[in-house]
């Protein structure tokens, strides 16, 4: 699975954090790992790591970029309206 980065909402913590998720499931909030609270993502170009693309799981490594592809263009724009909104 891609990783994704999330901040936390906590303005005394902002932790940030890499977790794996499906692509369809990436813009949910997540669970910051330092205190618990919600964490939302940070847009930006989604990594695919090494060891991931090197596992047993081809095509389903396969059909996951090509979700990739299909949401890039969201995600760019999403990326754009969090540095605007800054
Ligand atoms: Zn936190």
């Amino acid at each position: 699975m891609p990783k994704y980065v999330y901040r936390c909402t906590d303005p005394g913590c902002v932790q940030e954090f890499e977790i794996s998720r499906p692509v369809p499931a990436r813009n949910e909030p997540a669970e910051c790992t330092a205190c618990g609270m919600p964490a939302t993502r940070v847009y930006s170009v989604p990594r695919i790591n090494a060891v991931w693309m090197n596992s047993e799981e081809h095509e389903e490594n396969r059909r996951a970029i090509r979700e990739l592809d299909d949401n890039a263009a969201e995600d760019a724009r999403r990326y754009a309206e969090s540095w605007a909104n800054q």
